[in-house]
């Protein structure tokens, strides 16, 4: 069974540090934990530890580094997904399955036919979203959540060659994922864009092929967002776990 996972804002390589009030709430209240019991640590960006619990105070869990492990498991490379963002719990979804494919940085996009407002508030959700999941799957790097980005803004530059540029798109000419690996992946890091449930309007459509971003195609059957999203994450992963 592998440890319970509380995120540090800053991992020392030895002494005692206090869990902040809310991990130190799940340590306690959800997790029931006792003085003694062990402890995996972890910064977010990239550290972890292993440690064991030496003081339960009314609101903070204080926690004894024992030894650093800094274990890796992050993609080679990064892959960000572009996404337009689903509505209401199908969010959870998103962050939820993008954290486990190891996506380094989600932006939410805005576009013409997008629902979901990326408000304040949700954003501060899905944050919260991304630092559970890393504690459950043993990532030790934070998922990105980046600004929204209008789509407009992504078309105004030619894609570059030092990425690959994909964008999900059911019609048209797009080509199938199987047809592009592994010529174009996973040696060079990607972005993807992902539309919004209306999906992309012609005008759209025709700005990203001009802006060099290559259509792809999912299979014959409509996906939600977020399991598009997903599909294009796993096929991304996978490919290099197979390195
Ligand atoms: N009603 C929309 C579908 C939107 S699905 C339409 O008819 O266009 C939401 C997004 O998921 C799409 O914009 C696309 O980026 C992606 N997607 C869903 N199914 C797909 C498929 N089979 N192939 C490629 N992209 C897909």
């Amino acid at each position: 069974m592998s440890l319970p996972r509380f995120l540090v804002p800053a991992l020392p390589n030895s002494g005692l540090i206090a869990l902040d009030p809310t991990e130190s709430r799940h340590a306690s209240n959800v997790l029931r934990m006792a003085v003694g019991q062990q402890v995996g640590l972890f910064d977010g960006r990239g550290g972890e530890a292993v440690g064991s619990v030496e003081r339960i105070e009314k609101r903070l869990v204080h926690v004894r580094i024992e030894l650093r492990t800094d274990v890796d498991r992050e993609l080679q490379q990064p892959i960000e997904v572009i996404c337009a963002l689903p509505k209401g719990d199908r969010q959870k979804v998103l962050v939820d399955g993008l954290v486990q494919m190891g996506v380094a940085k989600l932006v939410p996009l805005s576009s013409a036919r997008a629902v979901a407002k990326p408000t304040g508030n949700a954003l501060a959700r899905l944050q919260r979203a991304v630092i559970e999941t890393s504690k459950q799957c043993g990532r030790n790097r934070l998922m990105a959540i980046g600004t929204p980005i209008p789509l407009e803004e992504l078309t105004a530059i030619q894609a570059n060659q030092e990425s690959t540029h994909l964008f999900a798109h059911p019609y048209g000419d797009s080509r199938s994922l199987a047809g592009l690996s592994p010529a174009r992946a996973p040696h060079l890091p990607a972005r993807v864009v992902i539309g919004p449930e209306g999906g992309f309007t012609e005008d759209e459509t025709q700005s990203l092929v001009a802006a060099h971003w290559t259509p792809i195609s999912l299979g014959p059957r409509i996906l939600r967002i977020e399991i598009a999203a997903l599909t294009v994450a796993a096929w991304w992963a996978i490919q290099q776990d197979l390195d």
